[in-house]
């Protein structure tokens, strides 16, 4: 198996060479086909396995397909990942655009801890991609900095982690102002009740991936 027969476009193609890999890891090989087929997934996998680029790689591939013929000066975000915390928003962030380098995708992270003033901005300048905690993404929600209403793909990345946070609440909050139509990813480590209960609610006829 190589990245070549995953159906990647030759923009991600070059820069996953870039970055010295020849073989999709496990997670890889396993979820890529299926989140470009469109299906919803559910993914049990720990960091390390490259699971970040298992999620990052066809969402650059599925936006920047779709994008063609539309202007690119797009307000509304369509991708949206929820991390656990500041650190993981600014890695994932960090994947995007190191996989996404030779395409034409905007991209933020927004998480607390910091100014609202620099994460405005960036949301208000319009970005394709979003990589946010929960609780700052609801803060610019309030404030009407990010527009939902267009996201075309949700990742719950860490999914245990941000229950075990304590963001259900936020969590819920934000899948309620996303549209019904939309794709649905999910990776954790540990599949508990409450993980099952979001899932259900959220996923239609997941496909289910274990490494
Ligand atoms: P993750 O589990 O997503 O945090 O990724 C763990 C590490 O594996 C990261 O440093 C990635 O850069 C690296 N990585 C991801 N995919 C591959 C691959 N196919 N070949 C080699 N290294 C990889």
């Amino acid at each position: 198996m190589s990245f070549t027969n995953l159906g990647l476009r030759a923009e991600i193609l070059h820069a996953i060479g870039e970055q010295g890999y020849d073989t999709p890891t496990p997670i890889q090989a396993k979820a890529i086909p299926l989140v470009l087929e469109g299906r919803d997934l559910m993914a049990s996998a720990q960091t390390g396995t490259g699971k970040t680029a298992g999620f990052t790689l066809p969402i650059l591939q599925l936006l920047s397909s779709r994008q063609e013929g539309l202007s690119l000066k797009r307000f509304k975000s369509r991708a949206l990942i929820l991390t656990p915390t500041r650190e993981l928003a600014v890695q994932v962030q960090e994947s995007v655009r190191t996989y996404g380098k030779h395409l034409s995708l905007r991209s933020a992270a927004i998480y607390g801890g910091v100014g609202m003033g620099p994460q405005t901005k960036a949301l208000r300048a319009g970005t394709d991609i979003l990589v946010a905690t929960p609780g700052r993404l609801l803060d610019h929600i309030q404030q009407r900095n990010a527009d939902l209403s267009g996201i075309e793909i949700l990742v719950l990345d860490e999914a245990d982690r941000m229950l075990d946070m304590g963001f259900i609440n936020d969590i819920r909050k934000i899948i309620a102002l996303l549209p019904k139509q939309k794709q649905s990813l999910l990776f954790s480590a540990t599949f508990s009740d409450e993980i099952r209960a979001l899932a259900a609610g959220l996923m239609r006829d997941p496909a289910s991936v274990d490494v």
